[in-house]
């Protein structure tokens, strides 16, 4: 596990805790040898963990739309930035650039960015971890609505397995280097059998 995409928020959040979480992460990034991929923002938590890892000569590189350049939040700092035309195309190589995913508190934008990764890891089409960086229990109300979604079955019990959850940057990362990613075939199997 090397290079690791975060989507995390164009803001900052209300407390410091978002913030000075968002910070000691991207330390541990870059003595844990890992480089950053991202949405090349210099705004919220993007900027925070950028600069953070930008203090210590980490590798940022960055993947950012023409219009969001042009609105001038692209960070003007970073190792390597790669101009794309759409918000698309930008997940797109966010995916072909990354081993790994790593989600920190973030609002639509991080939310679109979670539920596509765990959609193309549902099907199969990609096998790469992805983390939940629950700083301060942000996330909580989310995984009780996607029990709600299990209980009344929209959402594979098995599924809720296709990612992790820590409150502990530390288990995170240890989480991302051991990473096995899980088989999804059988519930594709399963599904081409399902009778509506
Ligand atoms: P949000 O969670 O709505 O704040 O959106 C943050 C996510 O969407 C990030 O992971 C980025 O990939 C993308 N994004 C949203 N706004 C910006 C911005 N101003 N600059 C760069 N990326 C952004």
């Amino acid at each position: 596990m090397k290079n690791i995409a975060v989507f995390c928020g164009s803001a900052v959040g209300n407390r410091a805790i978002y913030r000075t979480k968002t910070h000691l992460l991207g330390k541990l990034f870059v003595e844990n040898d890992f480089s950053l991929i991202y949405g090349s923002g210099n705004v919220g938590l993007m900027g925070v963990l950028a600069d953070s890892m930008l203090e210590e000569n980490g590798t940022v590189i960055g993947v950012i739309p023409q219009h969001l350049v042009d609105v001038e939040v692209a960070h003007k700092h970073i190792s390597q930035t790669h101009i794309v035309d759409s918000m698309s195309e930008r997940k797109m190589l966010i995916d072909k650039l990354s081993d790994g995913y790593l989600i920190l508190p973030g609002g639509y934008g991080t939310l679109d960015e979670l539920f596509e990764m765990l959609t193309l890891n549902q099907l199969g089409i990609i096998k790469k971890p992805i983390g939940i960086f629950n700083i301060d229990g942000y996330y909580n109300k989310m995984f009780e609505l996607l029990d709600h979604f299990v209980a009344e079955r929209f959402i594979r019990s098995e599924h809720k397995e296709l990612f992790f959850v820590s409150e502990d940057e530390n288990e995170l990362i240890a989480k991302l280097k051991t990473f096995e990613p899980k088989e999804t075939r059988k519930w594709l199997e399963d599904f081409k059998d399902t009778k509506f």
